[in-house]
């Protein structure tokens, strides 16, 4: 069996221009794009899937043109547009990091990775990400994509965790003096849509015949896995509470975590163990009497697993500051998912048992 070639940068790049999807963020074929736009759609990509992002990006973008517009932008303005792509942190890293580049940057993006980082809610994938496709900097942006592709032909005995400087140190190298935007995003292509986790596509892949793990036939080996840790479990109850109209109150979450700043139904605080009677009791909003809507709502986080219990209630009582009656729709976007998710178990109940 002869030795694998060295990956051809212009192998790769003239498969990305044939086949590369086109996606609102990405401009002409090597053209001059936009650091606002590719921010925006580097931070709404991270853990949402592009054709969730798309027309999401292009109504933000409508709202806010620029980072300008961004910066002067009220952080609940946002964080509702956000609604529906979930991680709210990154809606309120960006308007910080608008708010940044316009006061510190005199409103220009910085344009290297050093200083990227340096932004809100910019980690090392984002800036290299910017730097490459906005400022033509030679770097790649190692996300699970690019990880994969490399540890295969390279064949990296490491997980990708404990090899990300050397991945992207080899991803630096082979990135080439022109068009150094269009390979980082090739990369990420080819893992998306070639180099897949499960059945990877060797033969139609532009760099077969520099892949080690193809040659050896051992695609299913890399990258090499670490045992994964399981997400932490936290325990909740929430409180349905419904006026005449059959509407629902809820209320901005003002406690930090990961809805901080949206609206949710009342609940007890996040705990390790199930809330006791006595924690249920101190945090439920007044009515009358509660009753125990049966099963239990399961939302997952990046870290964390969210199970929460509910009580229905009804009451005639006006909402307090920073709570508003809601039509109760579990299809509204502007609603977290995790509220979503609640409003539609406890609009359609199981035999509800009484709990006082
Ligand atoms: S040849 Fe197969 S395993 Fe190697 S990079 Fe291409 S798709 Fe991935």
């Amino acid at each position: 069996m002869s030795a694998p070639s060295t990956p051809c940068a212009d192998r790769l790049l003239a498969w990305f221009k044939r086949y590369r999807r086109a996606l609102p963020w990405r401009g002409p074929w090597g053209g001059k794009r936009d650091p606002y736009r590719v921010w925006l759609s580097e931070i709404m990509l991270q853990q949402t899937q592009a054709a969730t992002v798309v027309p999401r990006y292009e109504a933000f973008l409508d709202r806010w043109p620029t980072v300008d517009a961004l910066a002067r932008a009220h952080e609940r303005e946002v964080l509702d547009a956000w609604a529906g792509l979930g991680y709210y942190r990154r809606a309120r890293n960006l308007h910080r990091a608008a708010q940044v580049i316009v006061t510190a940057w005199s409103g220009r993006f910085p344009g290297s990775v050093k200083e990227l980082e340096s932004l809100p809610g910019v980690g090392a994938y984002t800036a290299a990400a910017i730097a490459a496709l906005a400022f033509g900097v030679r770097t790649v942006a190692v996300d699970g994509n690019v990880a994969r592709v490399l540890a295969r032909v390279f064949a990296i005995p490491t997980p990708a965790g404990r090899s990300s400087r050397r991945l992207q140190a080899i991803g630096a190298d082979l990135a080439p003096e022109a068009l150094p935007g269009e390979f980082a995003e090739a990369l990420i292509e080819l893992g998306a849509l070639v180099c897949r986790p499960r059945e990877p596509r060797c033969g139609i892949c532009p760099w077969q015949s520099a892949c080690e793990a193809f040659r050896t036939g051992r695609t299913a080996d890399f990258p090499v896995s670490v045992s994964r840790k399981r997400p932490a479990v936290r325990y909740s109850v929430a409180f349905r509470l419904t006026n005449r109209r059959g509407e629902v109150l809820l209320r901005r979450q003002s406690d930090p975590g990961p809805f901080q700043g949206m609206l949710v139904l009342p609940a007890t605080p996040w705990a390790a163990t199930r809330p006791s009677p006595a924690a249920v009791q101190a945090a439920e909003p007044q009515a009358p009497a509660w009753h125990r809507v049966a099963g239990v709502v399961e939302h997952g986080l990046t870290h964390l697993t969210l199970r929460t219990e509910i009580r229905a209630g009804a009451t005639t009582r006006d909402p307090a500051p920073g709570e508003i009656w809601h039509p109760g729709r579990d299809d509204d976007q502007r609603l977290p998912a995790y509220t979503r998710k609640l409003l539609a178990h406890g609009a359609d109940p199981e035999p509800a048992a009484a709990v006082r």
